[in-house]
C-alpha cells in the first residue's frame, strides 16, 4: 500500500522559498548545488530546506496527515526534490518551485508525498482533503456557495477540506441564514432540502422535517457570529471565491457561465435573474434603460447624457426589509 504524507502547501512553499533564496546547499552530489526540498518520509514525515544562509533555516515542517504506511522495514533514506531546473528548455516540465507557487495562487491547500511499496516517491498538489469532521484549527475563508436551486450565498468555507461526496463545509452569518430560510420557503415542498432553517431573534436553528417541530440541532455550531449549515442535506459547492477585485467599469452585471452567455448580478451573484426595460430618452435622443436584479433589488440605469448609474441594494438585506419579506412569505406549516 502507498503511504501518503499530507503537508500544508503554503508552509511547504515558504520552506521552498527559503531554499531558493540561498546560495549554499547541504546535500551530496548535484543536489548539493541546487535548492531542494529535503523530505524525510519515515514515521510521521517532515520536510526541510537544504539551503544555508546567514538567516536561520526554517524548522522541519511536520506532515499534517499520514495515510497508509510503508511495508518496507529498512530505514527510508531522505529524499531530495530539486526545486529549480538548472537548464530549463521550452519543452521542460515546470520546476517544482513554480508548481508550488502556482498551487498557492490557485488556492490549492495540500502538497502530498506518495511513497510506493517499492520505495518510489512521487508528489502532487491537492486542493482539498475529505473529512467527516473538521479539525479544531481549520481556517475559514470567504466564498460564495450554492446548492441546487439555493444560492449563491456569501459564506465562509473550511479551507482545504470537503465532506464525503465532495460538498463544502460552510458557515453563514445570521442574516444570510435568514435569507436561505426565506428562499427555502419559496421552493415547492418537493424541492426543499431535507432540513429547514429557522431564525429566531439571533439564533439559527436547523430542523429536520421528520422531527415535526422546532428543535435546535446540536451540530449547528455558532462561532464568532458564524453559523454552520452543512451536512448531507446541504450539498454546497463553491460558486466562486471572493476576489475583492473592483470591476473595471461600474456595472450591475458581469458576463458569466462557461460560454459567457449568462449575466450575473455583481451585488448578490444571482445569475440571469434580471428585469429590463428601455424607452425613448427624456433628453430627446437615444434610449434610457433600466435593469433590476429580481433577487436583491439593485438597479442600473443608463441614459444618453450621463451614461451608466448603478444603485446597489444592501446585501444581505437589512432587518426591516427582511421582516417585510418575511410577512409576505408563506408560513411554515407544522406537521401534525
Ligand atoms: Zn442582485
Amino acid at each position: 500500500m502507498t503511504k501518503r504524507l499530507w503537508f500544508n502547501l503554503a508552509a511547504v512553499t515558504a520552506v521552498a522559498e527559503h531554499a531558493a533564496s540561498c546560495n549554499q546547499f547541504r546535500a551530496f552530489g548535484a543536489a548539493g548545488r541546487r535548492p531542494c526540498l529535503l523530505v524525510d518520509t519515515a514515521g510521521g514525515g517532515r520536510i526541510g530546506s537544504n539551503g544555508r544562509s546567514d538567516t536561520p533555516s526554517p524548522a522541519w515542517l511536520p506532515a499534517s496527515y499520514v495515510d497508509g504506511r510503508e511495508e518496507r522495514h529498512e530505514p527510508t533514506p531522505a529524499v531530495l526534490l530539486p526545486l529549480t531546473d538548472p537548464d530549463p528548455q521550452p519543452w521542460s516540465e515546470p520546476s517544482l518551485l513554480d508548481v508550488l507557487r502556482a498551487g498557492v495562487h490557485r488556492r490549492m491547500h495540500w502538497f502530498t508525498i506518495e511513497v510506493a511499496s517499492n520505495g518510489a516517491v512521487t508528489h502532487t498538489v491537492v486542493a482539498s482533503r475529505q473529512r467527516v469532521d473538521l479539525p479544531a484549527d481549520v481556517s475559514w475563508v470567504p466564498a460564495h456557495v450554492a446548492a441546487g436551486e439555493l444560492g449563491p450565498y456569501p459564506a465562509q468555507i473550511a479551507a482545504g477540506y470537503h465532506r464525503p461526496g465532495g460538498s463544502a463545509f460552510a458557515r453563514f452569518t445570521r442574516d444570510v441564514a435568514w435569507w436561505i430560510a426565506l428562499d427555502i420557503r419559496h421552493l415547492p415542498r418537493s424541492r426543499q432540502p431535507g432540513e429547514a432553517i429557522r431564525v429566531v431573534d439571533e439564533q439559527v436553528r436547523r430542523m429536520p422535517p421528520a422531527a415535526g417541530g422546532e428543535r435546535a440541532n446540536a451540530d449547528v455550531g455558532e462561532a464568532d457570529g458564524w453559523w454552520r449549515i452543512d451536512g448531507p442535506a446541504w450539498p454546497w459547492t463553491v460558486a466562486d471565491h471572493d476576489e475583492y477585485d473592483a470591476p473595471p467599469e461600474p456595472s450591475l452585471t458581469q458576463t458569466w457561465g462557461p460560454d459567457g452567455d449568462q449575466e450575473r448580478c455583481v451585488v448578490c451573484h444571482a445569475v440571469d435573474d434580471l428585469d429590463h426595460d428601455e424607452m425613448p430618452s427624456m433628453v430627446g435622443y437615444g434610449h434610457d434603460t433600466w435593469t433590476r436584479c429580481r433577487r436583491c433589488g439593485s438597479t442600473e440605469t443608463t441614459d444618453p447624457m450621463f451614461g451608466i448609474r448603478v444603485h446597489p441594494a444592501p446585501w444581505p438585506p437589512p432587518r426591516a426589509r427582511q421582516t417585510e419579506l418575511d410577512r409576505d412569505a408563506p408560513t411554515i406549516r407544522r406537521r401534525p
